[in-house]
């Protein structure tokens, strides 16, 4: 996602972008983006530095990890780069998207690419073990129900002498 500062002038400048999240390099495995990229904030220019200050927001679609229902969760987080403007030619191998919150940009840029900030943000906030509600009981791992729509008589079987046998076992390690 790109912040055009061609012929801006010096001052504030609102942001107000929506992303294709598409577009994005996006973590895919147990997850989907279906809802634009929002970027909202504020751009501040001066003749040395370009100033970004935004609130990223968008929806990632996942599965309960315990039931597989399918659940929504907001992502949202805060941008902020300083962006030194400089007459140095920046080599193409110079990595421009560090950690840090200060990156070179040559005065010839055209636009600033937050896309590596932006899923930055996205990857650091997916939860790993995504789950419909903290007490989801899951599926029942012997008739595959789900447990919070019904319960099964598969637990009754816990019951089982064999059971007892091997809690007997386990109590005794
Ligand atoms: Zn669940
Ligand atoms: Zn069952």
């Amino acid at each position: 996602m790109h912040i055009s500062i061609e012929d801006l002038d010096d001052g504030v400048h609102d942001i107000n972008l929506d992303g294709d999240p598409d577009s994005l390099d996006l973590p895919r495995e147990n997850v989907s983006f279906s809802t634009p990229v929002k970027v909202e904030g504020r751009l501040t220019v001066s003749e040395n530095n370009v100033i970004v200050q935004v609130r990223m927001a968008t929806d990632a679609d996942f599965e309960c990890s315990r039931c597989l229902k399918p659940i929504k969760e907001h992502i949202s987080g805060d941008i902020a780069v300083l962006y030194e403007r400089t007459d140095r030619v920046i080599p193409e191998t110079e990595d421009l998207t560090a950690a840090d919150d200060i990156e070179v940009l040559d005065y010839h840029t055209k636009a600033i690419d937050l896309s590596h900030r932006i899923e930055e943000v996205i990857q650091l906030s997916i939860p790993l073990n995504p789950m419909c509600s903290e007490d989801c009981k899951g599926l029942c791992s012997i008739c595959g129900i789900n447990l919070n729509e019904k319960t099964c008589d598969c637990k009754l079987e816990k019951d089982d002498p064999r059971w007892h046998v091997l809690k007997a076992l386990l109590k005794e390690e």
